[in-house]
């Protein structure tokens, strides 16, 4: 049930396959004050080996429906209840030429869930296109429509993940462009894999593929055949750097605008990161990756297990450019830990 393929077994299912079905589980378990596990596609949960002694519910609603309004903005709207899966969303949206989504192919897990980190990838987020969802809140108990601007969404954040309990039973999507063009291309890696210089568009069909190929190059696409598929998805987000520091990496390193109005930070490694105002696609203070491969490095898959759980960087780190190495310990690699000196060494660079 859970893409890991570990944990042990909940002391109660249930499947719902349609929007009353689930709101009654929800309510029920709710009402007999049981432990509720909500349950999309596994992909981002990690069950311990004892269990879940609760229940479990399974959102397995479907459906994707397109929505008329002569007063929307948007071209397109689509309706997409929860259980959907993503990247079945994503496929359908570039068949319809819509662009919005193409980089957030080959996500997986359900829609439902989409929201509740903020999906992102390849430049784009769940947060430049999600209009609103429909939600069955756990203080009342009823459902409302709530807009994208109320979910505090931010870069691999949301209010649903800080706290705000409940069921996202279906999401809507607005869709800016409706030619068969994706939005302009927005990260380097994928820019260069199509052959094109960022900010192009391409064609929606092309991009889709081009971030599949990537995506399976880094075994980040669920392949049964694929052991580094067995995984959980990125466990460490990017750190949010000061312009300064962004400043003395290699060009080279990726890097992406956070926000416009707040001062610069710097974000030690391994704190929690603050989530930026709105959505985080506004330009200015720099979010960088600083670390080639660390993205490869933090995930909790097979082949990089050992070294993840413990925070140390993947067997090829002598090899990094001395530049990402802690200046006072530089074999350690990217870090200091355990040394005391991490923060600081860190922040001088
Ligand atoms: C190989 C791999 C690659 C990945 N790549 C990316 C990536 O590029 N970008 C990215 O952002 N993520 C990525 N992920 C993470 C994962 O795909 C996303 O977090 C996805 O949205 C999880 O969906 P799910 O349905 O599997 O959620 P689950 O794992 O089932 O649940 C995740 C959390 O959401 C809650 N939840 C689930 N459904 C609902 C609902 N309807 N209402 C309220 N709460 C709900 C669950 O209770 C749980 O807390 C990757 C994961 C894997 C395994």
């Amino acid at each position: 049930m859970t893409t890991l393929r570990v944990g042990g077994p909940a002391a109660r299912l249930v499947s719902a396959t349609s929007r009353d079905e689930v709101v009654a589980a929800a309510r029920e378990a709710w009402g007999n004050v049981e432990e509720v596990l909500l349950l999309g596609g596994g992909s981002n949960l990690v069950i311990a080996d004892e269990g879940f002694d609760g229940t479990v519910i399974r959102i397995a609603t479907r459906g994707i429906e397109r929505l008329a309004d002569a007063n929307d903005p948007h071209p397109v709207r689509l309706r997409v209840e929860a259980g959907e899966p993503w990247d079945e969303v994503v496929a359908f949206a570039v068949e319809q030429g819509l662009g919005g989504i193409e980089a957030l192919s080959g996500i997986p897990g359900t829609t439902g869930a989409a929201p509740i980190q903020n999906i992102g990838a390849y430049g784009e987020q769940l947060s430049e296109t999600l209009v609103a969802i429909d939600f069955l809140d756990y203080e009342t108990g009823q459902v409302e429509r709530l807009e994208a601007s109320e979910l505090d969404l931010g870069y691999r954040t949301s209010s649903l993940k800080l706290g705000r309990q409940g069921v996202v039973l279906a999401i809507e999507l607005g869709f800016a462009q409706a030619d068969g063009l994706s939005a302009p291309v927005s990260y380097d890696q994928l820019a260069s894999t199509l052959g094109v210089s960022v900010g192009t568009r391409v064609g929606l069909a092309d991009a889709r593929a081009a971030v599949l190929a990537l995506r399976a190059s880094k075994g980040m696409v669920l392949d049964p055949a694929d052991p580094d598929s067995v995984s959980a998805g990125s466990f460490f987000t990017n750190p949010i750097v000061s312009e300064s520091f962004a400043r003395g990496l290699p060009t080279e390193a990726p890097r992406w605008p956070l926000d416009p109005d707040e001062a610069p930070k710097i974000l030690p490694l391994g704190a929690e990161i603050p989530a930026p105002r709105g959505s985080s696609s506004g330009p200015a203070s720099p979010v960088v990756s600083a670390f080639p491969g660390r993205a490869r490095a933090s995930r909790a898959s097979t082949r990089w297990r050992s070294s993840t759980a413990v925070g140390r960087p993947p067997p090829t780190s002598p090899n990094w450019p001395a530049s990402f190495r802690c200046a006072c310990c530089p074999s350690s690699g990217w870090s200091c830990s355990p040394s005391p000196c991490s923060s600081a060494c860190n922040s001088e660079r």
